[in-house]
């Protein structure tokens, strides 16, 4: 029977709810996560990073505008709280994500276990539902990841990844 990817419609926001970070003070692996609404957007939230290898917490209130609104930007280096850009880093901390390999040329990564989860399924599915939401994750994976000559690749690097994800403990 063939792999079917049905679209799950959720976006890259939807999953900023966890990010798996490479820790600063230790090189481990490390997480940032929401400690009230997730979603980048809303002001006056509290972030947390943790690290359970070395004991370190930092937390972090993402401020508001002058609108009320939190500090979003798509910019990779604008100087705000907020990054939404395809910079792999963590959004609120701009620490390295720690899910990300070099690939074909390029770099995959993923801020999560689901998020990594969600693109092998893409990936490795033979028959596909057509006209994902467009904001998804799905319809935002790059070109390269989809062309099948790098089909493989892909498969192997977040095979990697989930290795390294395993022997970090
Ligand atoms: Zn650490």
């Amino acid at each position: 029977m063939k792999k079917i990817f049905l679209n799950k419609n959720k976006t890259l926001i939807e999953l900023g709810y966890e990010f798996l970070v490479v820790c600063p003070h230790c090189a481990s692996c490390a997480k940032v996560i929401a400690l009230d609404d997730p979603s980048p957007y809303i002001a006056n939230v509290r972030r947390r990073f943790i690290c359970t290898a070395c004991g370190v917490i930092k937390n972090k209130v993402i401020k508001a505008n002058g609108y009320g609104q939190a500090r979003v930007s798509y910019e990779p280096k604008a100087n705000y709280e907020v990054i939404l850009a395809e910079n792999p880093c963590d959004w609120y901390f701009q620490l390295s994500l720690y899910l990300q390999i070099e690939c074909s040329g390029n770099t995959l990564w993923a801020l999560n276990l689901e998020n990594l989860n969600y693109i092998e399924n893409y990936i490795e599915a033979e028959l596909r539902e057509s006209y994902p939401y467009y904001l998804s994750v799905e319809s935002r994976l790059p070109k390269w990841m989809k062309l099948a000559k790098n089909r493989e690749d892909v498969l192997k690097a977040i095979q990697k990844l989930k290795v390294k994800l395993n022997e970090k403990s």
